[in-house]
């Protein structure tokens, strides 16, 4: 790499660094890890490409917030003690005001996930491209995994779902709140919670999670499917924010059908204590497949929509 390739990860991504588990990071050819005696390391990586998974015209600050949130929402999901990441990084050109916001928004997000930044890549290409894997720490065989949901366990979700797509709606123009309702919403798809902090509260007690990514119905599905059971959801105890829940069916169907909240879907079984901060939404049944209000419903909403 040139020296000013260099100058400019000094500049804008060495601060990141740091942190318990990095023994050696940013500058050498690889970084080393430390991992928690008897654990696995869980890892995962994520792409967000501009104009696909975020609009062009996306404040830098938030595309470099969400761009680490998203992937550590994987880790959330399996129940995995954050450890570090890493960014690939694929700009046009290297514009120093989009570099300085971007950074900021990672480090803040790197700060409250506790992922620091221990390396990565820096090249030209044809679009904005940002790739970051991360990395966990998980007691081996204490993951939450898919595959473990079972007849007689809640089904039960963390915070609100459906925000996320009632903001690309208003991003769209399909939709239009009062200003109050629309920086909340567009807050909740820019800056989304990974619930990391649940995620390894669940561990030995939940049997399946998964985050909302693609949607709830989409994310339960899978869970139900993985697991071979049915998943049977109450749409009445759904948890929506207020300016959802004013927008009435189609609070529901975005809910239902809508992703980008990162929230956790789980499923814990009928004696284990519900968590603070989450919501029971349904039961898992013996059989296969989705039903919402006793009506089967697929992975894009439910027949009423
Ligand atoms: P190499 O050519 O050996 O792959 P690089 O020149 O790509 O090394 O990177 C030099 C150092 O800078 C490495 O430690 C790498 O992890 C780090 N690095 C490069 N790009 C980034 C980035 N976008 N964010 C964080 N660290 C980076
Ligand atoms: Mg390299």
């Amino acid at each position: 790499m040139s020296s000013n390739e260099f100058d400019l990860i000094r500049r804008y991504f060495w601060g990141l660094g740091g942190g318990e588990a990095i023994r050696l990071g940013i500058g050498d050819d690889a970084a080393l890890l430390d991992l928690p005696p008897g654990e696995v390391l869980v890892a995962s990586v994520d792409t967000l490409v501009e104009g696909v998974h975020y609009p062009e015209d996306t404040f830098p600050e938030d595309v470099g917030y969400r761009a680490l949130a998203v992937a550590a929402s994987d880790l959330a999901a399996m129940g995995a003690s954050p450890l570090a990441c890493t960014l690939a990084l694929t700009l046009p050109a290297a514009d120093e005001l989009w570099l300085q916001a971007f950074s900021e928004g990672l480090a803040r997000a790197c700060a409250d996930c506790g992922l620091p930044l221990a390396g990565g890549d820096t090249t030209r290409g044809p679009a904005t491209v940002i790739t970051i894997q991360v990395f966990g720490a998980c007691p081996a065989g204490a993951a939450l995994r898919r595959d473990g949901a079972r007849p007689g366990d809640r089904v039960c979700v963390t915070g609100t779902v459906g925000d996320a797509a009632a903001a690309l709606a208003i991003l769209e123009e399909r939709w239009h709140p009062g200003p109050e309702a629309a920086a909340v919403l567009l807050e909740r798809f820019n800056r989304p919670t990974p619930r990391l902090a649940l995620g390894e509260r669940l561990r030995g007690a939940a049997t399946a999670a998964i985050d909302v990514s693609d949607g709830l119905l989409a994310d339960l599905g899978h869970i139900a499917a993985a697991s071979g059971v049915a998943i049977a959801l109450d749409s009445a105890a759904l948890p929506l924010s207020p300016a959802l829940a004013a927008a009435g069916e189609q609070g529901r169907a975005w809910a239902l059908g809508g992703g980008d909240d990162y929230e956790l879907a789980f499923t814990l079984p009928a004696e284990a204590a519900l968590p603070e901060g989450c919501t029971h939404i349904g039961e898992v049944r013996e059989g296969s497949g989705l039903s919402v209000d006793g009506e089967p419903a697929d992975a894009s909403g439910y027949r009423h929509f």
